[in-house]
């Protein structure tokens, strides 16, 4: 039951990628707005579906960078595109125009992907979704990224790094687990190990979303200082990708942050997400309903997504 509740209130607030892959339908009226919208000065309709409005805008704004609201109910001002190529990345599927995101969360990429590049076999990373040059919600896929402070990584390693834009259109990563994520499979190298290390060292990171066999294999690997796996989060999919999520930046007022991870690397609680895997728990029958999540309308986002929206 608390699993239950712990789990529903996240994949609620602040799920990350990977479950919610389809587009949502639309689920009727939209509610009664907030009054602080209205009263701004745009043209934009407060009860507009949010994803349909962020997701048309092809620009980001010229307004200093900042994320408003949360990582799965937000916005971006001032957001950053990564270079569809750089010296050791190259960001995928360029048609989705998703390589846009905080400046911190660029920085953090071009960083992460330094390391990357001195394990045998890579040459750099491949980057998968951040956001939209707005942020918002998108009109596919995933129900975080909103803020610019999500990034997918991609567990193919980057050996070459001279993809053609149709190249990145069509390759896929691969996947990493077996037993539908208990273990990771032939795939998964030290290499893996050392980039999500490096990752969840870095003092800009929040956490990191991974599925659960592989948490369990870096918790078993790792014979030195294990305060890093405590940002090791274990969930659903995630065994193409690994997430990335950002600590709110120093001074953005307006960035809600998550609550910081238990104390502790964490690794009894992966243990038990493997073996609810390999021996899956009967139903709760107490447990309630999942309730149907709503579609964002823009009221429902912060107030200052409106001025992200008709900014230039
Ligand atoms: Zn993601």
């Amino acid at each position: 039951m608390v699993r239950f509740l712990a789990t529903f209130i996240l994949i609620l607030g602040v799920s990350a990628c990977g479950r919610n892959h389809a587009p949502r339908q639309a689920s009727g009226a939209a509610p009664s707005a907030r009054v602080a919208v209205s009263q701004s000065s745009s043209n934009f309709d407060p009860k507009a579906l949010a994803k349909s409005l962020f997701g048309a805008k092809r620009d980001a704004t010229s307004q200093p960078p900042a994320p408003y609201g949360g990582y799965a109910k937000g916005c971006l001002a001032g957001g950053a595109q990564l270079p569809e190529t750089g010296p050791t990345w190259q960001a995928m599927r360029l048609s989705r125009n998703r390589n846009w995101a905080h400046p911190d969360t660029i920085a953090f990429v071009k960083r992460l992907s330094a390391v990357a590049a001195r394990q045998p076999g890579w040459n750099g990373l491949y980057i998968g979704d951040m956001s939209q040059p707005r942020g918002g919600p998108m009109l596919t896929g995933h129900a975080s990224h909103q803020i610019g402070l999500d990034a997918d990584i991609w567990m193919l390693p980057a050996n070459n790094l001279s993809l053609s834009a149709t190249e990145r259109e069509n390759i896929s990563s691969t996947s990493m687990r077996r037993a539908k994520g208990a273990y990771v499979n032939s795939n998964w190298t030290r290499a893996h190990h050392e980039i999500l290390k490096a990752a969840a060292s870095d003092p800009a990171v929040a956490r990191i979303f991974v599925f659960p066999g592989a948490k369990v294999q870096m918790c078993n690997d790792e014979k030195g200082n294990r305060a890093w796996l405590r940002k090791i989060r274990p969930w659903y999919g995630h065994h193409y990708h690994f997430h990335v999520r950002l600590n709110c930046p120093k001074g953005a007022s307006g960035c809600i942050e998550q609550a910081p991870p238990p104390a502790g690397d964490g690794c009894a609680d992966a243990q038990k997400w493997v073996n609810d895997i390999l021996n899956p728990p009967p139903p709760d029958p107490n447990a309630p309903p999942p309730k149907p999540r709503r579609e964002y309308v823009l009221a429902d986002l912060p107030n200052q997504c409106v001025q992200v929206l008709s900014a230039r």
